[in-house]
């Protein structure tokens, strides 16, 4: 059953961590979010496909879910002994994915085009896009004023208040042709457990992207479990959007396009609360066999839906 599966840089990687071995690579497309790229040192660290690309060439390291297992951090100390410290905590091998980017991009390439060809490099044969080509930036307004995603994130350790989350740069983006293509091809879209806000939002907000998801078969799943983000700060983003932290709230942001919901078994909600068709399930994949047996269950629903 082949699929086009909406990404974020944590929970969604560890449902495809399932899907991989249970589909065909020509089976699986990923429209990754771009919206917390952010240029360091001249590379340009794009966190959300960075990880997608890891988990598919089997070198993620699956403890943190961010950069290359064993990696060494030899460039990032020479820095910080240069007076040079860098906002995030790059590895040696995952900078030359930066690099590499940034060369290309450089050289006139698209981001797309940039990313297919670390896919071919690295030996991934999954279809791996970028949500578009123009750059995209999540800004904060906070107590501590305005900031970018990132800054909030690994610097400021999200502690600020949030007032308002918005995406700079995203009404200027397109659809693009590859994206476009495997919105054509795939007849279901999943969208994994990402944060609604920072991850699938800026995804969902790419021009006709919604247009098009409600003309598809669209399975989402809930990130909050027992009422919590699992990790991460879905819960303050959402409250400052205006959303119910909740397994309800996530629902309310995908109810124009949604075909089914999976929340999960902890949740004190009943599906019969939801506006969409909604199943429970045991969604916390805290190992490669619990993600197996989500993405297992995922296809089941798929089937049975027709
Ligand atoms: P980011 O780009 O690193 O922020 O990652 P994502 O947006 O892809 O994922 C963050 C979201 O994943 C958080 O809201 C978590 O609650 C959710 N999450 C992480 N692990 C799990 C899990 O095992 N199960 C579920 N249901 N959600 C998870």
């Amino acid at each position: 059953m082949s699929m086009m599966v909406l990404s974020g840089g944590t929970g969604t990687p560890k449902l495809l961590w399932g899907l991989k071995e249970l589909l065909a690579p020509d089976e699986l497309t990923v429209v990754v979010n771009t919206a917390e790229d952010v240029w360091v040192s001249g590379g340009l660290v794009c966190p959300d496909i960075d990880t997608v690309l890891y988990l598919f060439s089997d070198r993620l390291d699956t403890s943190r879910w961010w950069g290359v297992r064993n990696d060494t951090f030899s460039t990032a100390d020479a820095l910080r002994g240069l007076g040079m410290e860098e906002p995030l905590r790059i590895g040696d091998i995952d900078r030359a994915t930066h690099l590499a980017r940034a060369k290309m991009l450089g050289e006139g390439l698209t981001l797309t085009q940039a990313t297919l060809e670390l896919c071919h490099a690295m030996g991934v044969q999954e279809r791996v896009l970028p949500m578009c080509d123009e750059p995209v930036s999540t800004m904060l307004e906070t107590s501590e004023g305005r900031m970018h995603f990132q800054q909030f994130w690994v610097v400021r350790k999200g502690e600020p208040d949030v007032l308002s989350v918005s995406h700079e740069g995203l009404e200027g983006a397109h659809l693009t042709r590859e994206v476009g293509e495997a919105l054509r091809e795939n007849e279901w879209v999943v969208i994994g457990p990402s944060n609604p806000i920072t991850s699938i939002r800026p995804i969902l907000g790419v021009g006709g992207m919604r247009r098009y998801l409600s003309r598809k078969r669209v399975l989402a799943i809930s990130p909050i479990i027992g009422g919590r983000a699992v990790s991460g700060p879905a819960e303050k983003l959402m409250r400052a959007c205006g959303l119910e932290p909740s397994s309800l709230g996530v629902s309310q942001l995908y109810e124009d396009f949604l075909d089914l919901f999976i929340i999960d078994h902890r949740d004190d909600v009943h599906p019969s609360q939801f506006a969409v068709d909604t199943v429970r399930a045991d969604t916390l994949m805290s190992s490669k066999h619990k993600s197996i047996s989500l993405a297992t269950r995922v296809l089941e629903l798929m089937e049975e839906v027709g």
